[in-house]
């Protein structure tokens, strides 16, 4: 699919309007190739109410990449339906307060920079049109930021953040393929996190961590918590690196 991408400032007027009058409504639903963060799986299957290890099994495909030996998760495609999301419906999705990061974001790209120095993070964003999208050329009055705001992305991007730097700390000590065990500790840690929990609590996987119990506690009801403390874990399993365990 040709697309442009057109650099846009959050100060910028953002010309553009989904709804579902469009005569694209859904398009953008049903033609995926969509990866999954650990942050958009820990929203989807808490909206579904399931548990981590059966929404990965119903509704993702997993493979690993190439050169990294990092977990990919995809939505799994539909012999029927295709490349459709599981979760469009003619009325639009049915996952709407929980979808993920990247469908918030659509059309919008964003990357950042983190500086060595301080840690601080630099956004930068690019428009994607694509011909199916006819949201274009539409005025609404809002910037970039104020369209942003209305999608509530903020804790996804914060969250995604956390993982691009795991990722960049893995090519950085790990530049090569991770192993397959060291592969299934990324996957346990940040995508099955009812399993994670569950071998914390049956196996006392966290023995060699000496983590505080209040933190221990808060892990066995608290998904975010599990989250954050998951990406700290692996930093430490796999690079030495001591964690700050969430905290
Ligand atoms: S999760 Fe919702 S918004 Fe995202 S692709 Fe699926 S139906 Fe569309
Ligand atoms: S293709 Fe564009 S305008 Fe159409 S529904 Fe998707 S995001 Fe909205």
């Amino acid at each position: 699919m040709s697309e442009d991408m057109i650099p846009i400032r959050l100060e910028n007027l953002m010309h553009f309007n989904c709804n579902f009058e469009n005569e694209c409504f859904n398009d953008c639903c049903r033609d995926l190739n969509q990866a999954l963060t650990p942050y958009d799986i820990l929203r989807l299957k808490n909206n579904l109410g399931i548990s981590s290890q059966v929404f990965l099994k119903d509704y993702t495909s997993l493979h690993y990449g190439p050169g990294s030996g990092l977990p990919v998760i995809e939505f799994k495609p539909n012999p029927d339906a295709g490349y459709e999301c599981p979760f469009v419906t003619p009325k639009g999705c049915s996952v709407y307060e929980d979808r993920p990061g990247s469908c918030r974001m659509y059309p919008l790209a964003r990357a950042i920079a983190r500086s060595r120095e301080t840690g601080e993070i630099t956004q930068y964003f690019a428009l994607i049109e694509e011909p199916h999208c006819k949201g274009f050329g539409k005025k609404t009055g809002q910037t970039v930021e104020e369209w942003l705001k209305g999608q509530d992305v903020d804790r996804h991007n914060k969250e995604n953040d956390r993982l691009m730097e795991l990722i960049s700390l893995k090519n950085q000590i790990i530049p090569g393929k991770l192993e397959g065990a060291q592969s299934d500790m990324f996957y346990l840690g940040l995508y099955d996190l009812d399993e994670f929990r569950a071998q914390i609590v049956e196996k006392d996987l966290l023995k060699e961590c000496g983590l505080p119990e209040n933190l221990l506690k808060k892990i066995k009801t608290d998904d975010e918590a599990l989250l954050n403390f998951g990406i700290d874990w692996v930093k430490f399993m796999l690079f030495g690196i001591k964690a700050t365990f969430g905290e």
